[in-house]
């Protein structure tokens, strides 16, 4: 027996205008935990299913004023009954046409008098089949639904990526060849869309700037991407562009590809060094009359300052010297990028140079009580001495100042294959790995605050790597951070006499 609380197996609706007939199934499917509702007449049940659609209804198909055939043909012409099945019933000895019973969309037809297990089976039947294909519609809905969601957002990137002021490509990571390229791409390179799907960028640009991309890929490959990496590009018409390339991994039709949103940047730095070279020389002049007048304060000539009013000075002749220098630093450092400084190269002895180096920074480092260990052998070099010396004690004097008290700073020299390597190794606070190669851009610092605290300029690195790269060598560093740094620079031994080994 059904309890009251239990929920019915499903909803079922039966028209028989035989009050027995609907005594008898209403009785048996009632029984098996069915909800039965039975009306005798056609037009009755087509109002009650559209009411309260059933699960499966029941039908006669002999019934006066409307038969069977047309009340499933009613049912199936409206919107909220078709999707009901509909099993007709029929007697032994009626006339029942099959055909015309499934054309009107019944699934299925019991015939009287009943046998229970057979009309449970059928009921079954339809009902499980009746679910799924509820289930189904669903699934196709949701599917359907997922499409036009991708399409959206597909079409959605597709304008980004047509409208976007910047340029972007698309390329396979295996081989670098493009396989999509945006209108801002095309313009900012100068070739046609033609010219740049299918080709590698190796292809179409310099072999040096495919080197910088293939270490920006490997990057991305490992980190799943980059940011803003400064990268030279050469246009089609031969101009150089500089550009800040960000690179993302992607996979499209399951090859791993490279999604490169660049920023050219070439007319903003144009204007940054315009500007800084303009305010620098406009600067200068003002700036060695303010220096002018704080040397005659404090030669005493126009009076003697109390003790006070002498720290007052002191502060401001350590500013103005530390604007001086940055100035100074801006200038040099514009002037050796646009070719206004030349090198002046000569034959001398490398350890020389060392040792001019270390007297030179000696006092420092003994204020910073520091020591500087030497070991060097006689290399003789075709190097701009000046120059050189300037940039080791750049080297020594950073060293001496990112190092703790009792600490020790080695400047050593190697000789290996056609070049020779020269090493400044402190065991100071260490550089973070991520900073390793930013810190030879302009400004660029561990600390935002170094240059404040440790009287720096920030530009000290840069110029040391435009002199290198000036004589034809490299310069890098390596650091475990909190346990020191090793600087290292490498000079080309072509032309040079080795005295000494
Ligand atoms: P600065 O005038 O600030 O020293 P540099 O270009 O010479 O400018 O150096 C840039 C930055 O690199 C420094 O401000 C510091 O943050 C970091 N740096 C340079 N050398 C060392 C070092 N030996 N140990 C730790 N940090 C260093």
């Amino acid at each position: 027996m059904l309890k009251q609380s239990a929920r019915p197996l499903a909803d079922i609706l039966v028209i028989d205008d035989t009050p027995e007939n609907l005594a008898l199934l209403s009785q048996m499917l009632t029984e098996k935990g069915y909800k039965v509702r039975s009306v005798t007449k056609g037009s009755s049940g087509i109002r009650g299913a559209q009411a309260v659609p059933p699960d499966l209804i029941l039908l006669d198909v002999k019934m006066p004023q409307m038969d069977g055939y047309e009340v499933c043909h009613q049912l199936k012409a409206d919107q909220r009954t078709k999707d009901i099945p509909v099993i007709f019933i029929s007697a032994l000895g009626d006339v029942f046409d099959k055909i015309k019973a499934f054309q009107a969309g019944g699934v299925d037809y019991i015939t009287k008098p009943f046998q229970v297990e057979e009309v449970l089976a059928r009921l079954n039947t339809h009902l499980t089949i009746g679910k799924l294909q509820q289930q189904l519609q669903k699934q196709n809905l949701q599917l359907q639904q997922e499409i036009a969601q991708r399409a959206a957002a597909e079409e959605t990137f597709a304008k980004a990526f047509r409208s976007c002021p910047n340029p972007i490509a698309m390329a396979t990571v295996a081989e670098g060849f493009f396989l999509e390229v945006n209108t801002s791409f095309l313009q900012m390179s100068g070739y046609s869309r033609e010219e740049i799907i299918g080709r590698s960028i190796t292809e179409i640009n310099l072999e040096s700037a495919s080197a910088i991309y293939n270490q920006v890929v490997q990057k991305s490959l490992q980190n799943g991407f980059v940011r803003n990496q400064e990268f030279q590009f050469l246009t089609k018409s031969g101009t150089v562009k500089t550009i800040l390339l960000s690179v993302e991994i992607i996979e499209l039709a399951g090859k791993q590809c490279t999604l490169s949103i660049m920023n050219d940047i070439t007319e903003r730095k144009r204007l940054e060094n315009e500007f800084i070279s303009l305010v620098s020389h406009e600067l200068r002049t003002p700036m060695t009359s303010m220096m002018g007048a704080l040397d005659l304060l404090s030669s005493g000539k126009l009076g003697t300052l109390t003790e006070q009013g002498q720290q007052v000075l002191s502060i401001a002749t350590n500013n103005t010297e530390r604007l001086i220098r940055l100035v100074n630093d801006i200038l040099d450092l514009e002037r050796m990028k646009s070719g206004k400084i030349t090198m002046q190269p000569t034959y001398c002895d490398l350890s020389l140079l060392l040792t001019q180096a270390r007297e030179t920074m000696q006092t420092m480092a003994d204020r910073a009580d520091v020591q500087l260990e030497l070991e060097s052998c006689s290399v003789e070099v075709f190097v701009d001495p000046d120059r050189i010396l300037q940039t080791l004690t750049n080297l020594l004097s950073n060293a001496i100042k990112f190092s703790d008290a009792n600490s020790k700073i080695w400047l050593r020299t190697k000789v290996l294959n056609n070049f020779c390597q020269i090493e400044v190794q402190d065991q100071g606070r260490g550089i973070p790995a991520d900073k390793l190669q930013t810190i030879f851009e302009r400004f660029q610092q561990v600390d935002a605050s170094d240059s404040r605290k440790k009287g720096g300029t920030g530009l000290g690195l840069t110029i040391c790597r435009h002199i290198i790269e000036h004589h034809g060598g490299k310069i890098w560093v390596e650091s475990n951070f909190g346990q020191g740094s090793t600087f290292y620079l490498t000079l080309p031994l072509s032309e040079q006499k080795i005295l000494c080994l």
